[in-house]
């Protein structure tokens, strides 16, 4: 798509406009990027791409460009996004932009947890299977990276948030994965139908002969791709569980003990991961090394030490209740449970029942500390810590050998960190310096 003598509009200097950005300067677009940040924002920036800052709703309304792209930080439906798209003649998000300049296999992975476990499992199979395949979008590069390149990978291993989702238009992936589905981002979304009307989106563009993985029983609205479902605990799905090996429909087709992820949540994205790869060809006996050495990334459910007989877990990137629970569903020890965070309006009582069938205590902290050890306190004992290390020193106390300490905060950490990262490497710190 020549943007020749068009007029792009970015909103968001960050790395997804910056990204798109080089993108549409690439296609001769004429580019200014807007940002309601400070110059500094901009530093860096290509010179041949304009830069606003300190962009306003004003600054939006005057700005009558041919195309707006916008960032997935940048609220989609807010006042500064709208004015600066309601008289331009195409708004669309940088995943949606960089797409339409790629030809080679998509495989989109959406959902609300899984997504980077299963976008890593999926290209490492690809490349094993003998294609070159990033795995990219959320998770990595922005697409518009990627696509730039003259060299472009054969396949892309695609994670998409709801926040890129919501900007679709012409999208369509070969292969499209829908991990689950819980409640998340209520302090974006106005409901959780509308979060997951967004995820939805991701189905809209394909055909008959693309391919939809879903997980068993998941409400996804109209599909039109071939269907493939999955569950780890339902048996009536296409991939299933049986002790502990996938199968699907009558075949054996992995041994997940010969690999190191632990879990019915990790058993679901390798099914999952295993439905996308089959549906493009990769025969699952050249991925068998993939899984032999594959171990999630950091900060999800990992194995810090083991102190007095008591493992500590730090699952920090468990940032919603879908998550916390997937960790203490994983938990075969007696846990103490470390938790909280930001406060971003989710309704914890559905953990309950497993809360009490698997928590001895609940040492709840931050922002929703104290409502959490509200909500919670019904089923099981609880206390509020000022700080993480007196939560981690809380928990110490409450543990006894044989049991586990887990971190899985079920919510964001934007009340005390820059991020999950952060968070857990603080979590890590506290921990390896227990005597
Ligand atoms: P995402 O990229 O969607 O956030 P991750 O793979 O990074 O997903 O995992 C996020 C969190 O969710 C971690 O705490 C992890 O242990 C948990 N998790 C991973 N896969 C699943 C799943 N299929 N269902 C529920 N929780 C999961």
């Amino acid at each position: 798509m020549d943007l020749s003598g068009k007029r792009v509009a970015i909103l968001g200097a960050g790395r997804s406009g910056r990204a798109a950005a080089n993108l549409a300067r690439c296609y001769g677009g004429e580019v200014t990027v807007y940002d309601a940040g400070p110059a500094e924002v901009f530093l860096g920036m290509r010179e041949s791409i304009r830069c606003h800052p300190l962009a306003t709703e004003e600054t939006g309304k005057g700005c009558n460009a041919d195309i707006v792209i916008i960032s997935p930080g940048i609220e989609t439906g807010g006042g500064f996004a709208r004015s600066f798209y309601e008289d331009a003649g195409e708004f669309i998000g940088e995943t949606e932009f960089a797409s339409r300049y790629y030809n080679g296999l998509v495989i989109g992975i959406t959902g609300t947890n899984g997504k980077t476990t299963t976008t890593e499992l999926v290209q490492r199979m690809i490349e094993a299977g003998g294609k070159s395949c990033e795995a990219c979008g959320n998770y990595g590069r922005p697409l518009s990276d990627v696509v730039i390149e003259e060299d472009q990978p054969d396949a892309v291993s695609l994670e998409l948030s709801s926040f890129q989702l919501e900007t679709v238009r012409t999208f369509r992936p070969d292969v499209a994965v829908w991990l689950n589905f819980s409640p998340d981002h209520m302090d974006r979304y106005r409901s959780v139908e509308e979060y997951r009307g967004a995820k939805q989106r991701i189905f809209e563009n394909q055909q008959e002969s693309d391919t939809a993985v879903i997980r068993y029983g998941e409400e996804v609205g109209e599909v039109t791709a071939n269907r493939i479902t999955f569950s780890a605990t339902d048996s009536r799905a296409d991939y299933a569980l049986s002790e502990a090996t996938v199968i699907y429909q009558e075949d054996r087709i992995l041994d997940l003990g010969a690999t190191r992820l632990r879990g019915l949540h990790n058993a679901e994205n390798v099914m999952a991961a295993l439905a996308a790869v089959r549906a493009v060809n990769v025969q699952v006996e050249a991925a068998a090394e993939v899984f032999s050495e594959y171990a999630p990334p950091l900060h999800r459910c990992e194995l810090i030490r083991i102190l007095d007989g008591v493992e500590y877990i730090n699952d920090s990137k468990a940032t919603n209740l879908h998550a916390l629970e997937a960790a203490l569903v994983s938990q075969a020890r007696p846990s103490i449970l470390i938790a909280g965070g930001k406060e971003k309006g989710l309704d914890y009582t559905p953990l309950l029942p497993v809360l009490e069938k698997r928590v001895n205590k609940v040492v709840a902290f931050g922002e929703i500390g104290p409502r959490l050890a509200d909500v919670f306190a019904p089923v099981v004992e609880t206390v509020v810590a000022a700080t993480l290390g007196d939560a981690v020193q809380l928990a110490r106390d409450a543990s006894t050998r044989g049991g586990t300490v887990l971190f899985s905060p079920g919510t964001s950490s934007f009340d005390m960190f820059s991020g999950y990262e952060e968070r857990g490497d603080a979590f890590r710190s506290i921990v390896l310096a227990l005597k």
